[in-house]
């Protein structure tokens, strides 16, 4: 079964014409990897997806629903989790306080509390850290808090825009395990 499916999708920023024509889906579950040269198109396919910014035609499809842009908050109540590439992480924020505003749209105190628990054990650093002011982590430290804020929205689906960016080997394959991992409790996973 299709959760994501793009269906002849065409972007345009002003004169540049991005997304040509772009259709592909992501079946419930699973790992999918877009990979491409450097503007190529991979962030703005995540952006388009996750209603960022408006298709010029074609259609963007997630569990049947039409994604359109300018409503990123219905998206993610419908499952969405975008994690840009960067980050965006809320530098004067604590890592408690970033990891709360992951959840801000639910209101299931007793699962938020579970699925904290479950970020803090896939990434202990995080756990030392609490009371740190997020834009004083180290870059690998601040990939884990973008995904472990992400996770706090309970997605069915998470866009991941080159997490593997600027780290150091070691910390790119701690990354990946636990992508895995995430993606093996049932999340389905889209990677650029
Ligand atoms: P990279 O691997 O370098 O991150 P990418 O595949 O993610 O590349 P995109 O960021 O999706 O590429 O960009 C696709 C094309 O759209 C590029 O030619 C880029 O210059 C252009 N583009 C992206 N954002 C904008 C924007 N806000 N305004 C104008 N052009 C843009």
């Amino acid at each position: 079964e299709a959760l994501l499916k793009f269906d002849d999708v065409h972007v345009h920023y002003g004169a540049i014409h991005a997304l040509k024509g772009v259709s592909f889906s992501v079946p419930a579950g699973k790992i999918v990897t877009l990979i491409g040269c450097n503007g190529a198109g991979k962030s703005t396919t995540l952006r388009a997806a996750s209603g960022m910014l408006k298709v010029s035609s074609g259609k963007i499809s997630f569990l049947g629903h039409e994604v359109t842009a300018g409503r990123p908050d219905k998206l993610v109540s419908l499952g969405i989790c975008h994690v840009p590439e960067g980050r965006g992480i809320f530098a004067n924020l604590t890592v408690a306080e970033n990891l709360s505003l992951g959840c801000f749209i639910r209101k299931d105190g007793e699962s938020i509390k579970k699925d904290r628990d479950f970020v803090l054990d896939l990434f202990p650093r995080l756990k030392e850290r609490l009371w740190q002011n997020a834009g004083t982590l180290s870059g690998g430290e601040q990939q884990m808090l973008a995904i472990a804020r992400a996770l706090m929205a309970r997605p069915k689906i998470l866009f991941l825009d080159e997490p593997s960016l600027g780290l150091s080997p070691q910390n790119i394959e701690k990354i990946f395990n636990t992508i895995v991992k995430i993606n093996e409790q049932g999340t389905t996973i889209f990677l650029v």
